[in-house]
């Protein structure tokens, strides 16, 4: 290839990526990596085409928005949390990190009693683990309609949280460790309406444990 077609391939790759500053990162494991507990056929639209809608929106909207599109998706969130002016922008920049959190706080073959500091934190600021697991259940079964229940550190303690929506404690500067959707798209394929056991099987078989120690730092 002559360097001026490298020249211009470069230059339309620029251009793709000023006009769509966010993409669809890859899924940490292939789409059947999560099944029986989260099927393929589930992945397939909430990572194919939620997720991908949520990419898609933010890049339309940051078409009018061009002060914010060369944000980093955490400090976009940031900046739009609090600006109902910015709502859209809002929920779909948070609705994409999200998702991209989720898909990382589960993997094959996890679940269980986390070991290592996740243990030791999890036993001296949520009274162990049999505890910490009743809570999380509560607190993501307890969301009403659409969102999010985390595991965070808040204040030097590990502490459970849950949001609506689109919300995240990234906008509070909370620091996540890993999260489970309760958006019914994200269960309801596999398990109709018993959130109860999806988040159950979550606990038992998919939670990322190595994810939250890598986050808590
Ligand atoms: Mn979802």
């Amino acid at each position: 290839m002559a360097a001026a077609d490298r020249a211009a391939g470069a230059a339309r790759v620029h251009i793709a990526q000023a006009a769509a500053p966010h993409e669809l990162p890859k899924l940490p494991y292939a789409d059947n990596a999560l099944d029986p507990v989260i099927s393929a056929n589930t992945i397939g639209f909430h990572y194919g085409k939620h997720h991908q809608a949520y990419v898609t929106n933010l890049n339309n909207l940051l078409k009018d928005a061009p002060d914010l599109a060369a944000l980093k998706l955490e400090e976009l969130i940031k900046t739009t949390a609090a600006n109902p002016n910015r709502a859209g922008i809002f929920n779909n920049g948070a609705q994409v990190w999200n998702h991209t959190f989720y898909w990382n706080s589960m993997k094959p073959g996890g679940g269980g009693q986390p070991g290592g500091k996740i243990k030791d934190r999890i036993d001296a600021d949520l009274g162990g683990y049999d505890k910490f697991k009743a809570a999380f259940h509560a607190a993501a079964l307890g969301q009403f309609g659409s969102g999010w229940a985390w595991l965070i550190e808040d204040g030097g303690k590990l502490a459970i949280a849950r949001t609506g929506n689109a919300d995240t404690p990234l906008a509070q500067g909370k620091k996540c460790l890993v999260t489970i959707d309760v958006w019914e798209h994200a269960y309801y394929l596999d398990y109709q309406n018993r959130r109860a056991d999806y988040i159950t099987a979550w606990l038992d078989k998919l939670v990322n444990w190595d994810f939250a120690a890598k986050n808590l730092g």
